[in-house]
């Protein structure tokens, strides 16, 4: 046994998918082979986009496939005084402060896309000057992050050595909603803090995020954990799986009555274990996973995996 903890945090905001299924699954690998805790959080403070039975289908989903994890479910809902307190210290530091402006505004002010495209960067022309100026309440507005001009060296134990310059790339970013919920951002760090996680294993979208992450850390004295950013499946068509590809959801193909362990087998010949799927359970894919074996590209989930995953019915 050792001191390390990863985690497994889906967004209950619809069915998990081939892919978020294979990074769960290779996080669970990594964890269950080298005696890591696995701790699990449900990530549903996306209001509107969260469905209630998407929860419960979620840890269901993970179960039939055999993932397990170490002690209670964190629900972020179900308690916010963890965010506010994070909060306050950020803003004693001077870092966050009250934004008014609408997407548009910031839209308007911002030049040509930066990295991540669908984001906008927030231009620092927007800062208000009186920034200070502000008693923290959770009134109907966005909070944003103060983003220095420095640049952030991520050290990935998977993806290697990424420099990035969120003020550049982002600008100052969203870390409090006009909803009245703590941002993405804030939540993950707060929550991989006091969860006592050590080691951060997810698809690489989130790779530039890990920059972001990285300022909030250090505002708050926290030390950042061990990054694993996994590269994501794709279609055919080479964009990330999605809707447009059909339905992989993994609730459908059990629905339909494919068992867990050609699942499985899929999710082996995607992960390096084998050239063609083959079935087998969650404890003999962790026997023949080695992380070094895993493609550092996207990989692809086609036709012809499709058709040997529901042929078998
Ligand atoms: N809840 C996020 C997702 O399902 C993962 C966030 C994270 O791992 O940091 O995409």
């Amino acid at each position: 046994m050792n001191n390390r903890i990863s985690r497994i945090a889906p967004s209950p905001t619809g069915a998990l998918h081939i892919g978020n299924a294979r990074t769960f699954l290779i996080n669970w690998a990594l964890a269950r082979k080298q005696g890591w805790r696995l701790v699990m959080r449900m990530e549903d403070l996306d209001g509107p986009r969260i469905k209630k039975e998407s929860a419960d289908q979620a840890i269901d989903i993970l179960t039939w496939l055999g993932i397990d994890f170490d002690g209670k479910i964190l629900f972020q809902s179900h308690d916010f005084k963890p965010y506010r307190d994070a909060m306050r210290v950020l803003q004693q530091q001077g870092l966050i402060y009250q934004c008014r402006l609408s997407r548009k505004q910031v839209k308007d002010a911002a030049a040509a896309p930066h990295l991540g495209q669908h984001e906008i960067r927030y231009s620092p022309e927007l800062r208000p000057n009186d920034r200070a100026a502000f008693v923290f309440d959770e009134e109907q507005t966005n909070y944003r992050f103060l983003v220095t001009e420095e640049a952030i060296s991520i050290s990935d134990e998977f993806a290697g050595q990424a420099i990035f310059k969120p003020f550049d790339e982002v600008g100052d970013f969203v870390i409090w909603t006009k909803s009245g919920t703590p941002a993405y951002q804030l939540a993950v760090v707060v929550d991989d803090a006091r969860q006592g996680v050590t080691d951060v294993v997810r698809g690489d979208d989130l790779l530039s995020s890990a920059a972001r992450q990285e300022l909030i850390y250090k505002a708050l004295g926290l030390k950042a954990p061990k990054w694993w950013h996994l590269p994501l499946v794709i279609g055919e068509d080479g964009r990330r799986l999605a809707k447009r590809h059909g339905d992989t959801r993994l609730v459908t193909y059990k629905k339909e009555g494919v068992s867990a362990e050609r699942v499985i087998g899929v999710l082996a010949a995607l992960s390096g274990i084998c050239e063609t799927p083959q079935e087998m359970s969650a404890a003999q894919f962790k026997d023949a996973f080695e992380i070094e074996d895993l493609n550092s590209e996207p990989v692809v989930f086609g036709e012809e995996l499709r058709k040997w995953l529901v042929d078998s019915k």
